[in-house]
């Protein structure tokens, strides 16, 4: 095994070599729930399961957690336009992320932390960081993070603090690269708050947005992680500031041994905005009646260091490519020839199998990955219509293009995801029909139609489909 990352940190291809031997703990940045995720946000998200599957298929044990931030600048404003309290205006939007994840086939993480549950452990960061003299507390209340006292602040990021204004601080969450001064990790109440604020022992008021990350990586995950997920955008300040936060505070470095970030999506070349008119949620996609498989398709079929180009030309390519991968799929699932072994196949299938995984290997090189799949594809569609694959063949076949979709998550498997109750029943189903006892066959068969499923006889024995 030799996967390689290219790690922010260093700006270099890395081996990877996990803290512990066959153990995984990945940390991404998930979303601020103000208002619903857009295709910009899904590019990060898609990046990072893409990344967790394929440690996965070579073997690791992954424990991801990916955030929630439920309190912070945004999230408070839009609550208040809205007049509701901030739960419930952020419980309805971490709803809508969840069911948008599950659309996209994205894994969830082991571990969803709301940072409104993780305010304890914030304050005692905060406190210890008070205590150790990285942080210093404001006129107004509010504790701010003296970026002068930790030694390599703006290493991430590749700047130079030294040529920063010198003095000032800020104290909302979002601030660019020219401001890189001290930043708020407690903010005092004051009246634009309105009811949202803790009583702590650092007063009254509620945590900075760069915090909650690392209070929320530190808990769930440990003091010292593999791997940190995000965007480009996080760079700088927010993931600069979780290092200068979390190894300050635990005297341990590196915080993150890797640091993979993923490049920006433009839509059809342009920045997305709202007033350009091209600012896309995942519902709109929806709503237009685009398959979200292909919308995943489309997210992560560009190497996630490129740049990515939304177009809808790119979404209709997109359409067709998991089109053709599951219309492969299905015509393979039905084959039922007379070949004999085919001695061809299984080169065939090590071939692609060598080149999709050294593609992966290096840096997720997703473009090579793919042209392995319809490569193979292509090789045994040739054999099957000279008849030249058999249907031990065909099952090697259909086995590893499942392997390849364990990373990639665009193969309709709704048939293979039964439930325990299902398969009992569907098991039960195949007894009364070897028995000929079709009464039973039959009631059964409508049981199943019960739970939604159709089951169709085929001579590989039943195939179960959604209604
Ligand atoms: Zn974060």
């Amino acid at each position: 095994m030799a996967v390689k990352f290219f790690n922010t940190l260093s700006r270099k291809l890395e081996l990877f070599k996990p803290i512990s031997d066959g153990e995984v703990g990945i940390y991404s940045c998930g979303p601020t729930v103000y208002d619903f995720a857009h295709i910009g946000n899904f590019r990060a998200y898609v990046c990072a399961d893409l990344l967790k599957r394929y440690l996965k298929y070579c073997g690791f044990r992954v424990r991801h957690v990916m955030n929630i931030t439920d309190v912070d600048d945004k999230t408070i404003k839009n609550s208040k336009l809205q007049k509701m309290k901030l739960k419930d205006y952020t419980d309805k939007f971490t709803d809508a992320f969840f069911e948008d994840l599950g659309k996209l086939g994205i894994v969830p993480a082991d571990v969803f932390p709301r940072a409104t549950e993780t305010i304890p452990e914030m304050v005692e960061i905060i406190s210890v960081l008070l205590d150790k003299g990285f942080a210093y507390k404001g006129d107004d209340g509010s504790v701010y993070y003296n970026v002068r006292k930790f030694e390599d602040y703006g290493k991430l990021a590749h700047i130079n603090v030294d040529e920063l204004k010198v003095g000032a601080r800020v104290k909302q969450d979002e601030y660019e690269k020219e401001q890189a001064q001290d930043f708020a990790l407690w903010k005092a109440w004051d009246e634009s708050d309105g009811d949202v604020f803790w009583e702590t022992k650092l007063g009254k008021g509620r945590p900075g947005w760069h915090i909650e990350c690392s209070a929320m990586s530190m808990k769930f995950l440990a003091e010292q992680i593999d791997i940190h997920t995000g965007g480009i955008d996080l760079v700088f300040p927010h993931h600069q500031n979780e290092i200068a936060q979390s190894e300050a505070y635990s005297g341990k470095s590196p915080f993150v041994r890797y640091w993979i970030h993923n490049e920006y999506l433009q839509v059809e070349g342009k920045k997305m905005s709202k007033s350009l008119g091209n600012f896309y949620t995942l519902r709109d996609l929806l709503k237009k009646g685009y398959n979200p498989k292909a919308v995943r398709y489309l997210l992560l079929s560009t190497h996630y260091r490129t740049q990515l180009n939304f177009t809808f030309d790119g979404l209709a390519a997109a359409d067709a490519a998991v089109k053709k991968i599951n219309d492969f799929v299905v015509s393979l699932k039905n084959l039922d020839s007379g070949a004999v072994f085919n001695e061809k196949v299984p080169r065939v299938c090590d071939v692609a199998k060598k080149e999709f995984d050294k593609a992966m290997d290096d840096d997720l090189n997703i473009t090579v990955g793919l042209a392995a799949l319809f490569e193979l594809m292509r090789d045994i569609n040739i054999l099957v219509s000279e008849n030249k694959v058999s249907n031990d063949n065909r099952d090697d076949v259909l086995k590893l293009i499942y392997m390849f979709d364990s990373v990639l998550g665009v193969v309709d498997r709704d048939d293979l995801v039964l439930s325990v109750e299902v398969k009992a029943l569907v098991g039960e189903r195949e007894k009364a029909r070897a028995s000929k006892d079709w009464k039973k066959a039959d009631v059964i068969r409508d049981k199943l139609l019960g739970f939604g499923i159709v089951v169709e006889d085929s001579p590989r024995g039943p195939v179960c489909k959604r209604k």
